[in-house]
């Protein structure tokens, strides 16, 4: 038995749509596509989803479409995967880390405006582990310096916020989601813009068609350097499908956060990152965190040993080598770096059985009698 930190669930209905597809005249550009973009945009209540290859290609045209280029920067957690900040590098643009609140690792709002510059183009807040970033008061700031919002909403489908559900964008200009194998729902590959303004809508679909314009009957013109990111129809059925059990997928992620929630509270060295009021929380991850930083790669480590497969999330961007040599220096954002110590992710997705959740909980206890 080995117990990851997340991973998919398919049944049987998921296989027959592929397969459906499969046998249809279509694999590509053909009716799967529009029908999950219709879907995907009445459920998180958005006007127009673009689907796209993969979360990564959905931060890339959004940055495009919001016409970032060498002569901005874009505004970042660095508590995130390396995706959200290398959309900036795609661009030519320069990504720069606020850093993040202590208590759950979200970009910390009161903390962004010090980091505006003439060059400020675009800030991307990251809902962490499925906990929603003050997007009020980013909205508020960004419109005030007049700057495109992008919520990396990859960790939030699902997620509701005060009177909004993360990727209707009431308070940003576009998000973004991902439909990898660890995430709420998956294609496989796959990923999701959603936005509620036209005019970027209609450039989205262009730049994931290699920037190429459909005119009347043969005519085509190329007016962008695009890129093929399309996400195919099997890909797209298999989304469908998946969409259809979004909200059970949530409930036991829920169910399974309450249950670590309660069973941890009362644990003198373990904290975990809190719903807060106000806001629901899909639990993409379930984050604890060690008061002593020192015993965490020994948990790791002890976890392992009995086949209970963890993860942190994330180590922060900056430290990678590849930004060390851009000239990111440690340091920068000490919260994110002394946050990022303490964390660990434990398993958490649907099909996580009682008995195995049950046997996770009794070795971190074990761990922690030691
Ligand atoms: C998964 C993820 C991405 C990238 O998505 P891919 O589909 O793997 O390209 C970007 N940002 C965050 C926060 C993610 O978790």
């Amino acid at each position: 038995m080995k117990i990851p930190y997340g991973k998919q669930t398919i049944n049987e209905e998921d296989v027959i749509s592929v397969v459906n597809t499969l046998k249809s005249d279509f694999l590509t550009t053909g009716p799967k596509v529009k029908e999950f973009e219709e879907e995907f945009s009445k459920y998180v209540g958005a006007k127009y989803s673009v689907a796209v290859s993969n979360g990564t290609a959905a931060l890339h045209l959004a940055c495009l479409a919001a016409g970032l280029n060498e002569n901005h920067e874009l505004l970042t957690s660095p508590m995130t995967f390396v995706a959200s900040a290398n959309c900036a590098l795609y661009c030519g643009a320069k990504p720069i880390f606020i850093d993040v609140k202590s208590k759950n690792g979200l970009i910390d709002e009161s903390k962004i405006e010090e980091k505006i510059s003439k060059k400020t183009k675009i800030i991307l807040p990251v809902h962490y582990s499925g906990l929603l970033c003050n997007m009020k008061k980013i909205k508020e700031i960004a419109n005030e310096h007049r700057l495109t919002v992008i919520e990396d909403a990859c960790h939030a489908l699902g997620a509701k916020y005060k009177d909004s559900k993360i990727g209707d964008c009431k308070y940003s200009d576009m998000a973004i989601f991902s439909f990898h194998p660890v995430k709420h729902i998956t294609t496989g590959e796959g990923g999701m813009i959603t936005t509620n303004n036209k005019e970027l809508y209609e450039k989205l679909i262009i730049l994931r068609n290699h920037g190429i314009e459909k005119k009347e009957k043969w005519k085509q013109e190329m007016i962008y350097l695009g890129y093929n990111y399309r996400l195919c129809d099997i890909q797209c059925a298999l989304g469908i499908s998946q969409l259809k059990r979004i909200n059970e997928f949530i409930g036991k992620r829920r169910k399974i956060a309450k249950k670590y929630d309660e069973e941890f509270k009362n644990l003198e060295e373990i904290d975990f990152l809190r719903e807060e009021e106000n806001q629901l929380n899909p639990y993409h991850l379930y984050i604890i965190k060690l008061k002593d930083s020192k015993k965490r790669e020994a948990l790791y480590n002890f976890l392992k040993s009995k086949k209970i497969f963890c993860q942190v999330h994330y180590v922060p961007v900056y430290w990678h080598p590849y930004y060390k040599n851009l000239g990111y220096l440690k340091g920068i954002c000490p919260k994110a770096e002394e946050f990022y110590e303490q964390i660990l992710s434990i398993p958490i997705y649907p099909s996580l059985k009682k008995e195995e959740q049950d046997y996770i909980i009794q070795k971190i206890k074990e761990f922690l009698k030691r």
